[in-house]
């Protein structure tokens, strides 16, 4: 029996690793569907304290996990198909393996949501970004698409216009979802112009490996135009990674773990860290504190309750 599982191996997970690897804990984490998390997607790193020029995040994420490793910290690859919280020790089961556990910590995280178009995919990273507070700074002046009709998409083109030369909603209805107070608030900015109702059919630039303008298509009339930009945000919300926690622990309505006192989720002995439970803030460093905080949480309740 294991002392401490941790499912997920981005920035959270990696720092609960590093804490629970350290306190001798001999932690196995588990790698999921997308080893290394959001991080292991993107490119530059520049708001991480500590690297004065920025880090690559794939380079951040192999780091930690080497440090991780060097403190005993076990990875497992495989992504889990179900827990069974209902009694301690709790089971994981992740391909055939089947593990059992005195404490869990879940830092699954959330995946933003695509748009599903192959060209999206082979450029992201290169133009195409899913966090404007991560990419933001490297389309200074440039003329800049922003997908989506929520409150992230109107909080994301208005951050946005402070670097960008001008910022163009695209949404696929006329209507929004975002709060009126967001919206008014993008409507408000000189920088932004809204395009409604399109939808993305392709981004060009995959052979020069840089975007260069996006064909859309009016949801109405099916016709299609042109827009040159040089980047896409595509900001149609997140979904956390909890299927496999439903009915097992409590989430809020859109799925998201809830969290009290730290790290504590609704069952005890098992804590919740980074995107999986957080909708708000989602950054590299707020994952890896609240990494460092159920790693914490995990091994006082350790010394509380070794079965
Ligand atoms: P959201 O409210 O679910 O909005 C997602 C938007 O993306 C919708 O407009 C949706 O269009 C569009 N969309 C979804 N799938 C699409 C697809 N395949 N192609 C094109 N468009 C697509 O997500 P969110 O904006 O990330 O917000 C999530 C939650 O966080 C909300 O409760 C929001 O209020 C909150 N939030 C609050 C703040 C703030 O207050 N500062 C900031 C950010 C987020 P449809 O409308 O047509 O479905």
């Amino acid at each position: 029996m294991h002392k401490v599982i941790i499912i997920g191996s981005g920035c959270a997970g990696l720092t609960a690793a590093i804490y629970t690897a350290r306190a001798d804990l001999q932690p196995i984490i588990l790698d999921g569907y997308e080893p290394g998390g959001q991080l292991a997607l993107t490119t530059l790193v520049e708001n991480f304290p500590g690297f004065p020029d920025g880090i690559l995040g794939p380079e951040l994420i192999e780091n930690a996990r080497k440090q991780a490793q060097r403190f005993g910290a076990e990875f497992r690859s495989g992504a889990v198909s179900s827990v069974d919280l209902s009694k301690r020790p709790f089971t994981v089961t992740a391909g055939k393996e089947v593990y059992e556990t005195q404490t869990l910590i879940v830092a699954a995280g959330a995946s933003a949501r695509m748009l599903g178009i192959e060209s999206e995919r082979q450029l992201l990273g290169r133009g195409v970004s899913t966090c404007a507070t991560c990419d933001g700074f490297f389309f200074r002046g440039k003329d800049i698409l922003v997908v989506g009709g929520g409150d992230t998409a109107m909080e994301e083109a208005v951050f946005l216009t402070k670097f960008a030369k001008t910022v163009t909603i695209v949404h696929r209805r006329d209507d929004f979802r975002a709060t009126k107070i967001m919206l008014d608030r993008a409507r408000a900015n000189g920088k932004i112009r809204f395009l409604t109702p399109f939808a993305v059919q392709e981004v060009h630039g995959v052979e020069k490996e840089a975007v260069e303008r996006v064909t859309l298509r009016n949801a109405n009339t099916g016709e299609t135009q042109f827009i040159d930009v040089e980047g896409v945000f595509v900001a149609i919300g997140h979904d956390p990674n909890t299927k496999v926690f439903r009915g097992q622990i409590q989430t809020d309505d859109a799925g998201y773990i809830i969290t009290h006192d730290g790290s504590k989720t609704s069952v005890e002995g098992v804590f919740a860290a980074g995107d999986v439970q957080d909708h708000h803030y989602r950054q590299a460093i707020t994952a890896a504190g609240s990494g460092c905080m159920a790693a914490i949480d995990a091994e006082k309740y350790l010394e509380a309750h070794t079965l």
